[in-house]
């Protein structure tokens, strides 16, 4: 099958799978009430989602991964060549997830790692979308290690647009606002109950819950943490216990010295920069008060938490 092709379907996939996963959330959702347009989902979908992604797999792919394979030949060696395209796949998304769980791991319990991955949990309304929010460095670190040995070793080259979905249907998945009963599978395949706990604000799950794809690796190294019942609803049970910037640029800057979002908010520059893509989204939105009707101070903090 030709590439192009491949990738079609793959994107035929995705699309399907967006969809089953809004309706699913809509239809049994894990907590009640979480608006679709919450709380970061701009910055979410058009920064993360689009916009860094675009060119992280440009960078990854182009000037990292590339300039390497000029002068490293592991294809040659033929390791792979005459494995049947299925178990190529099986085997870079089992190697790949073991290797996630313990660089996750790392992250949650080294200081300077920790700086890129807490824009992961940086959310408190967690959503099918919620996972795309993952700092540039780590992407950059996680991805070229994906894909690097993919290339490197020669793999056939549907193994990357096929991990991809696999990786973005995974990660819509357990970051979906749903409720799911697995049985027993939950002890293999990774589930939104097991990972909506890794994004909660609770001692004893900052250690818990790493898995991404499957979920025995937890099990295996004794750090599942299913307590059989989900936490809180309030903001101060979810995400990080400190405050984190709205702002896409911030949240890369927070990582590198620390500072409080609103006190920048005094500088007339960066009030003007700071509310000025929320302005576009909102006027974009259609979300425009009518002349002369002043809406009430609470469904103007709704409309500045959702545009954000
Ligand atoms: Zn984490
Ligand atoms: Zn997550």
């Amino acid at each position: 099958m030709a590439q192009n092709q491949l990738l079609t379907i793959t994107t035929g996939i995705l699309v399907c799978w967006v969809i089953i996963i809004i309706a699913w959330e809509r239809i049994a959702p894990y907590r009640k009430g979480l608006p679709f347009f919450r709380e970061g989902f701009w910055v979410d979908l058009v920064w993360y989602t689009l916009i860094q992604s675009y060119f992280l797999k440009i960078l990854i792919f182009d000037y990292i991964i590339a300039p390497v394979r000029q002068h490293v030949h592991w294809a040659d060696w033929h390791l792979l060549q005459s494995w049947p395209l299925a178990v190529q796949v099986l085997f870079f998304v089992l190697t790949h997830d073991l290797y996630i769980y313990l660089f996750h791991r790392f992250q949650h319990s080294n200081k300077y790692f920790w700086r890129i991955h807490e824009a992961h949990h940086s959310g408190k309304q967690v959503d099918f979308l919620a996972g795309s929010r993952s700092h540039v460095l780590e992407i950059v670190i996680n991805q070229t290690i994906e894909f690097a040995p993919i290339i490197l070793l020669g793999a056939d080259p549907a193994v990357i647009p096929i991990k991809a979905l696999v990786d973005a249907m995974f990660g819509m998945f357990i970051h979906a606002n749903i409720r799911v009963n697995l049985g027993r599978l939950k002890y293999f395949i990774n589930t939104p109950e097991l990972h909506l706990w890794h994004h909660a604000n609770y001692q004893e799950v900052f250690h818990a819950n790493f898995s991404t794809k499957f979920s025995f690796w937890d099990y295996l190294f004794g750090t599942a943490y299913d307590p059989g019942h989900a936490p809180g609803n309030q903001p101060e049970n979810w995400g990080l216990g400190y405050a984190f910037p709205k702002d896409y640029f911030l949240q890369h800057a927070f990582s590198f010295k620390r500072f409080d979002e609103q006190k920048l908010l005094r500088y007339k520059l960066f009030t003007q920069y700071y509310h000025l893509r929320p302005a576009i989204i909102k006027k974009l939105s259609g979300i425009t008060h009518k002349m002369g009707s002043k809406p009430k101070a609470s469904v103007l903090k709704q409309q500045e938490e959702t545009v954000w």
